[in-house]
Order: structure tokens, then sequence, then C-alpha cells
């Protein structure tokens, strides 16, 4: 007598009492087991023209497309966009090339970006993790130190990465990590070896092996490296860095570099060109390397961009243009009490004032714009009240009484 569905595995029939668990379909069933290698093969015999991230050659976002995408969110830093988008369109593509015939290997290129504080590299690459369909991580240079002293090690970068796969390895080693602060693992001096720099070209020497393409040993949950935690073997093989530092005073190096003086008159016709107000332009990896990075992590970053500092206009966009701009984000906030926020234009240009005024550049719009709306965050969504027009006159009132000195330290 044939059995009836849902005592069975279809697959392998054994019955429900001698499986773990049996999954029911319409005129059938599969056991836990057979669900299992059903997936294996599955894996395994995956149509080539889809890779392993799920998109084809024809899907991939195209440079245009990405920077097009980066646009909504981010103002103005075109070149660094561009960079970014041909960085990142070709490293799908060195994942999608198959073994190759013809000994053209594409090597990735991990990328460097150089800009004050504020400007943008972080907001550029959590921007592009969005549209991503690969792993990635964001992590901070600060707090890495040489094996053996307080902070973290190297390889804790990818623990961040195996994190952001949920431990899936072969997604990690096919993910893009931004590392913030490389400039703070600068070489403290020209002479490498004054005292220890525990800090400095240790760290970069630790780096430059990720950098190259290694099989690192990663601690899963992190932190120092423990005798009884399993390591994961994690290949970087085909993980594409990208680096971001303010590297504070480069540009009296490029300054001199370029001959020429920071402040000064131009001798000749070709210095006369020269932007003095954004020298970072410029910047070169011989600038990277008086700075203190070692020739063999500039080598491995061959990708460098920079970002222009952010004047009155661009400030004044980042506060309404952006997809989610702050305003934007603060007239949300206000909705979902059914007020309906509007600024006169002048509270717009106050706000950049404030902004430049305490030196806090884009950073700094959004603690002025939530000084200025505190109090009525606090009293309207109590009240009975539909609308909130805030004029200057309010917004200088709401500013000055704020704490403005904190908003200097901040
Ligand atoms: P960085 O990493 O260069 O120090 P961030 O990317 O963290 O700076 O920028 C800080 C904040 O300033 C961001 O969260 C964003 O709100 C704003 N911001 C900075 N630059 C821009 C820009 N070019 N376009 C839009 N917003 C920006």
């Amino acid at each position: 007598m044939a059995k009836t569905t849902g005592e069975t595995c279809t697959f392998c029939g054994r019955s429900s009492r001698n499986v773990g668990l049996l999954i029911n379909g319409i005129s059938g069933a599969i056991c836990d087991e057979c669900a299992q290698q059903a997936y294996e093969i599955v894996k395994e015999q995956m149509p080539a023209s889809k890779s392993s991230f799920g998109l084809n050659q024809k899907e991939l976002p195209k440079p245009e497309d990405i920077k097009k995408f980066l646009d909504q969110y981010v103002i103005g830093q075109d070149d660094a966009k561009r960079y970014l988008a041909v960085s990142v369109y070709n490293h799908y593509k060195r994942l999608l090339q198959k073994v190759s015939t013809d000994d053209v290997e594409i090597e990735k290129s991990n990328i460097i970006m150089v800009g004050a504080t504020g400007t943008g590299k972080t907001l550029l690459a959590r921007t592009i993790a969005k549209l991503l369909h690969v792993p990635f991580s964001i992590v901070d240079a600060t707090v890495l130190t040489e094996a053996g002293y307080v902070g973290e090690d190297i390889e804790s970068i990818l623990t961040r990465l195996l994190q952001a796969a949920d431990y899936d390895v072969e997604a990690a080693q096919r993910g893009i990590v931004f590392i913030d602060e490389i400039d703070k693992i600068a070489r403290k001096s020209d002479n490498p070896s004054i005292t220890r720099d525990v800090s400095g070209e240790g760290v970069q020497q630790g780096l430059l092996k990720l950098l190259e393409g290694s099989i690192v040993n990663v601690p899963p949950q992190g932190g120092r490296k423990h005798p009884e935690q399993k390591m994961i073997p994690v290949d970087t093989k085909n993980i594409l860095f990208v680096c971001g530092g303010a590297f504070d005073g480069i540009e009296k190096k490029i300054a001199k570099r370029l001959n020429t003086r920071v402040v000064g008159y131009s001798a000749n016709k070709e210095q006369a060109t020269i932007d003095r107000n954004n020298l970072l332009k410029y910047i070169t990896p011989t600038d990277l390397k008086s700075f203190g990075l070692i020739p063999e992590i500039i080598g491995r970053l061959p990708i460098l961009t920079y970002l222009n500092p952010l004047d009155r206009k661009t400030l004044r966009n980042i506060l309404t243009e952006p997809k989610n701009s702050i305003i934007k984000q603060y007239v949300k906030l206000f909705e979902m009490d059914g007020i309906k926020l509007t600024f006169d234009e002048a509270v717009y240009e106050y706000i950049v004032d404030k902004a430049l005024e305490f030196k806090l550049g884009a950073r700094g719009l959004r603690s002025i714009v939530e000084a200025v709306m505190m109090d009525a965050m606090y009293t309207m969504p109590s009240q009975n009240k539909d609308e909130l027009h805030v004029t200057l006159e309010y917004a200088k009132e709401q500013f000055e009484k704020s704490d403005v000195n904190r908003l200097q330290i901040a």
C-alpha cells in the first residue's frame, strides 16, 4: 500500500519517526537530511552565469549608475565618487572573472581617500554599502596596535567583516572593508628606530599582510587572540580595502613639494594656477610617504583620491538636498506627530553661519538643528497643534539659549 504524504520522506523513504524533521509538500515530503543534501546540490550546480553574489555582468551597476546613486546622498565630492564607483565596479568584475585562459588576471585596486574630517568619507563608504551585494564593514584604525599591546589585533578588522557576512566565510572573502583614520597609524617620525612605535609602523606592517592578500586566522569574536578561541581562516585576496584619513597637515608637505607656500604669492605661471585653498587636489603617493605611510602600504593602495573642503554653498545644500538630509529627517519626525514643520530660508543660512563660525563643518549642522528644535520636540507632542513654522527669530532665540559651548567642544 502506498504510504500517504506526511509520513515518509519521498526522497529517502524513511518514516517521520526516523528523521529529525519532515517537511510536507503538495504531493510528497522531504526530510531534513535530504533537504540539506538538495541544498548542497543546488549550490554546486547553480548556473555559472550567476555569480555567488547573485549578479551577472549585465546586471552590475555601471560606474555612472553608482555615482548617480551616491549623488542622492552625498553632496559634491565628484572626484572621490568617480574613483570609488570605478573601483567598486572593477571589484565586481574581478569577482566575476572566470579562471583565465589568457594569463590576464585582474588585480584588485584598493583605494585611499584623503580629506578633512567631516567632509563625507565615511558617508561615501556607508552609502556605497547600501548599494552593494557584498558584505561591508567599517573599522577604525586608531584602535589597532601591534600584537601583544593594549588595543586590537589587526585581524579584528576581518572579524567585523565576518560578522557582516553572518560568518559566511566565502561571502566575507569577497567583501569590502572601509578602514577609517588610516593616517593615525602613520610613522610618528622619519627615523623609524628611536622608540617602539606600537601603533605606527608595526601596525602598518600587519596591515600590509591583509592588503597583499593572504590567509589570515581571524578570531570570530574579535578582541585578543585566545588560545581556546577557534580561529577562522580568511583569504583576503579578493577583499577590497577602502581607506580614509584626514592626514592633518599634509597640505604643508604638498605645498613644499609643489615648491610653493600655503601663504604667499607665486613666482611663475604654472604656480599661479595652483588652487591654494584646496591643495589636497594635488596629492600624490609621495606626500603619503612623507606623512609616514610606508611605501609598501602605499603600493597596495594604488587608487588615491581626495575630498574637497566643504564651502558655504555645500554646507547649505547638505542641510536640505540629500535624500535623507538633516532637515528632511526633522520634518519626518514632526510628521509622525501630525505636525507640519517648515522653515524660513533665512534659518538655513543662520544654521550654516553657526556651523562655519564654530568650525564644526557638516557634522555641526545636526547639533545646531538639534539645539534649535529641542524645545519644540519636547513640548509639541503634548500640544494640540498641527503646524510649526521656524522663523529666523525663533531659531536665534532657541540656539542662543542652548549650550553653545558644548557644541564647540563636540
Ligand atoms: P568623515 O568620515 O570625512 O570625517 P563623515 O562622512 O562622517 O565625515 O561626515 C559627517 C557627517 O557630515 C555625515 O554624517 C553627513 O551628515 C555630513 N556630511 C559630510 N559631508 C557631506 C557631503 N558631502 N554630503 C552630505 N552630507 C555630508
